[in-house]
């Protein structure tokens, strides 16, 4: 999908003349994700007429700044403040580089445990609560809503609408690269350093809740026959009331989680 690109908003100095000047920009790693096909990969030149803020024109090449973790400006690291106004080249680095950057000039954190995901990332949601991990999600949830819960809740945005991760409210968010939930599932807890929080089974598939264990007696009446018969211990949500236990699926789900979790450690 192609999105069009936005225009870059002038600066309230714009009315200033400034000579016309150009800006090359180079995206590292895998923030060409987000670029074009033309010219060379991660590489973008802009003709500018006007001082132009660098998150702008960093958005205007299509990539959202909360992907954007360090920039430099012709070997000087900026914040997105940044004001353009004459030759430039531009380093754009994502979050996990591997630049050696003291930690107070990066732009983006990686400790954020809560998360909001659009209504579209339905299995990824649930493949983060299976890990433990406190995802909220509403499949019908709107943009106004999804940034109210993100706001007040203090929660990261997780979406493949890049528009939606570009507004100015958004503070913490990512976008997944991959379409398929379990690579989407990886690229979460790579990119938030997730993989010390797994808790794995703690949390209720359908409403978020953590889950509290329950004893056999008291829940017996709400079990199948054969499930009575087999199993001893479970876990229910206070939230939906739903009833967890080991089930069949068990060691399937447990060979996964065990996948990701390598997976996750071993590209960190
Ligand atoms: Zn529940």
């Amino acid at each position: 999908m192609r999105l069009p690109l936005s225009t870059p908003t002038p600066t309230r100095e714009s009315q200033i003349d400034v000579k016309p000047f150009t800006v090359n920009l180079h995206f590292h790693t895998d923030l060409d994700f987000f670029l074009g096909s033309i010219g060379r990969p991660g590489h973008i030149e802009r003709r500018l007429t006007e001082k132009t803020s660098i998150k702008d024109i960093i958005e205007s090449c299509g990539v959202p700044h909360p992907e954007v973790d360090i920039i430099r400006v012709t070997g000087q690291i900026v914040g997105f403040d940044h004001t353009l106004e004459e030759d430039a080249n531009i380093e754009v680095f994502p979050v996990g580089n591997r630049e050696t950057i003291p930690t107070e000039k990066r732009l983006q954190t990686s400790q954020v445990m809560a998360f909001v995901a659009d209504g579209h990332l339905g299995k990824l949601t649930r493949s983060l609560r299976l890990l433990g991990l406190d995802v909220a999600y509403e499949q019908k949830a709107n943009d106004r809503q999804l940034l109210d819960v993100m706001t007040s809740e203090n929660r990261a945005l997780l979406t493949r609408d890049r528009r939606l991760l570009m507004h100015s409210i958004v503070q913490h968010g990512y976008c997944p690269r991959s379409q398929k939930p379990d690579e989407q599932t990886i690229e979460v807890v790579r990119r938030f350093d997730l993989s010390d929080l797994i808790a794995p089974f703690t949390r209720c598939l359908r409403c978020n809740t953590p889950l509290e264990e329950a004893a056999k007696a008291e829940i017996i009446d709400k079990l199948e026959s054969l499930t009575k018969i087999y199993y001893d211990q479970f876990r229910r949500c206070p939230g939906c009331k739903q009833i967890y236990w080991s089930g069949s699926h068990f060691s399937k789900l447990q060979k996964r989680i065990e996948e990701i979790r390598s997976w996750a450690r071993g590209k960190a």
